[in-house]
């Protein structure tokens, strides 16, 4: 079967009980025992929950892994996920990761004892020299948030693999529709469902997948312990979500390649950031290991107030953080998502005050075009 089709037919498609084609929401926090002399599948719901299970099994199947996990948030799948790791343990990450991992390694991990290496992972002898005897993991996110910038999964993963590292990749923004970490090498992807996975803006939820059993059994252990799962409703609006990714994924990848030429011809854009671009760094290791380019863009105008002037102009596009909804969303990353940064480390790192992030949607690409060309003017 193709993509589309384990979309719609995945083994969850039809309920096995009644025939329905919709999952059951399973709204019960415990599960009476059947046979007193039996194994039975469910007893409490933190433990496990069978709207959750279809999504798990789901993500798992769409990410070619063994096993996948449902947890509360984005940051509730990435959190649980460092949990497999010890005190002295330590990893190295892609220093343009979505600001909350970074947050969560460096505020909370690092003060119960794990070491924690930011590095520039679009340069892999950045990412071998980073490794030390006590480092377990790789942590990355390719394209990056806001710039996409790009790492090379295989190559990356093969430095990992060498010093016996796992390698965690986010997925969030080309999810398994356009890219598929585990089969170029990776151990465990991680997702904010809240982005394109859900796709509608209407639910927060976080998955993690692993490429084998036994990663499976740490995480669900955190899973369990920690107990930051997904409740059954949100699980339900993610299942209905990922049925129409592919479709909502190619309208608003072909609409981010027109944005992204138009911007290129306005005289009041300087940079435009999107990975189809020919002269985009990184475009042709992107093209050897995802399946498409993606509907975040970014671009940065000339000054500070002029990105302000924008934001407050455009008419079909919510200024907001998040992305992935069928509705177009402009965010500005150095009051938004990166304001936490101190300022010469986000310029370091190219995030400037005239930086603008396009998450597009479903809107008509003339009538955004058209907006947009007003806004900028
Ligand atoms: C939003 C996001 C997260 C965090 O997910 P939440 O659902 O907001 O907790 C993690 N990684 C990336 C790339 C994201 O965009």
């Amino acid at each position: 079967m193709r993509f589309a089709t384990r979309l719609i037919h995945n083994g969850h498609a039809i309920d096995k009980t009644t025939g329905a084609l919709g999952t059951p929401i399973v709204l019960t926090s415990t599960f009476a025992k059947l046979d007193m002399n039996a194994d039975q599948e469910f007893d409490y719901a933190r433990s496990g929950n069978p709207t959750r299970k279809a999504l798990e099994e789901t993500i798992a199947q769409l990410e070619g892994g063994a096993k996948g996990y449902a947890f509360a948030s984005g940051m509730a799948a990435i959190g649980s996920t460092l949990g497999i790791f010890s005190s002295g343990d330590h990893i190295v990450t892609a220093e343009d990761i979505y600001g909350g991992s970074y947050r969560i390694m460096n505020n909370f991990y690092k003060r119960w004892g794990l070491g924690v290496s930011a590095v520039d992972s679009t340069d892999l002898d950045a990412i071998k020299e980073a490794i030390k005897p006590s480092t377990k993991a790789l942590f990355l996110e390719t394209p990056s948030n806001p710039l996409l910038k790009i790492t090379d999964l295989k190559g990356a993963i093969a430095i990992a693999k060498e010093s016996g590292l796992i390698t965690i990749v986010d997925n969030t923004f080309l999810t398994p529709y356009l890219q598929r970490p585990i089969a170029l090498g990776a151990d465990i992807v991680v997702h904010s469902a809240t982005k394109f996975l859900g796709g509608h803006s209407d639910v927060v939820l976080g998955l993690a997948v692993t490429q084998n059993e036994e990663l499976g059994r740490k995480i669900y252990a955190v899973q369990n312990s920690f107990g930051a799962i997904a409740s059954p409703s949100d699980c339900f609006l993610t299942i209905r979500g990922i049925k129409t990714l592919k479709a909502r994924l190619d309208a608003e990848q072909a609409s981010a390649a027109k944005l992204a030429d138009w911007l290129k011809t306005r005289s009041e854009v300087t940079d435009v950031y999107y990975p189809a671009l020919r002269e985009h760094k990184g475009r042709e290791i992107h093209e050897k290991q995802a399946d498409g380019f993606g509907a975040v863009l970014s671009f940065k105008t000339k000054n500070k107030q002029k990105a302000i002037d924008f934001l407050g102009a455009v008419k079909y596009a919510a200024a907001a953080v998040s992305l992935g909804g069928v509705e177009t969303i402009v965010s500005y990353p150095a009051q938004m998502s990166h304001a936490a940064m101190p300022q010469k480390e986000r310029e370091r790192l190219g995030i400037t005050d005239s930086l603008i992030r396009i998450s597009v949607g479903l809107e008509d690409i003339d009538d955004l075009i058209a907006d947009f060309e007003e806004a900028l003017r």
